[in-house]
């Protein structure tokens, strides 16, 4: 919940899953899945249970080097939903990662003016709640 009593858009529904995920992050650790079929081998972003590619539930986590070029971006200049309202603008954005996954993420503590298409990033953490870190980009 918000200061003023709304309810959060933000927060990630966490199960068992994601659980591994979220724990990583909340100690600044990013995590992406990789494939292990043979003659797959692919990374994939966000965390599902079997690969995007070709089907298989032979994936395992691993850590990301938070390395990311980015992609695309959009400065969002109004959200009502909490707690984005309180945070416009922001630099909602997409990113290449360097395993190769592509990712919905923000862009922080980079003016507008600097954003550039394949410039690089690293990743960061913002604490969103208790516990709870969601992965979020700054250039480096
Ligand atoms: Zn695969």
């Amino acid at each position: 919940m918000t200061g003023d009593g709304r309810p959060r858009s933000d927060l990630p529904e966490v199960d068992a899953f994601t659980r591994t995920y979220w724990d990583a992050a909340a100690e600044g650790l990013l995590l992406i899945r990789r494939c292990r079929a043979p003659g797959c081998g692919r990374a994939h972003h966000y965390p599902r249970e079997f690969c995007p590619h070709c089907w298989s539930e032979d994936v395992t986590w691993e850590p990301s080097r938070g390395r990311a070029t980015l992609y695309t971006w959009s400065v969002v200049h109004r959200n009502d939903l909490p707690p984005f309202d309180a945070r416009v603008p922001y630099v909602a954005a997409v990113v290449d990662l360097a395993e190769g996954p592509r990712m919905m993420t923000e862009v922080v503590r980079c003016p507008e003016r600097d954003l550039r298409i394949g410039m690089e990033l690293r990743v960061a953490f913002r604490e969103a709640a208790e516990g709870l870190a969601v992965p979020v980009f700054e250039p480096g």
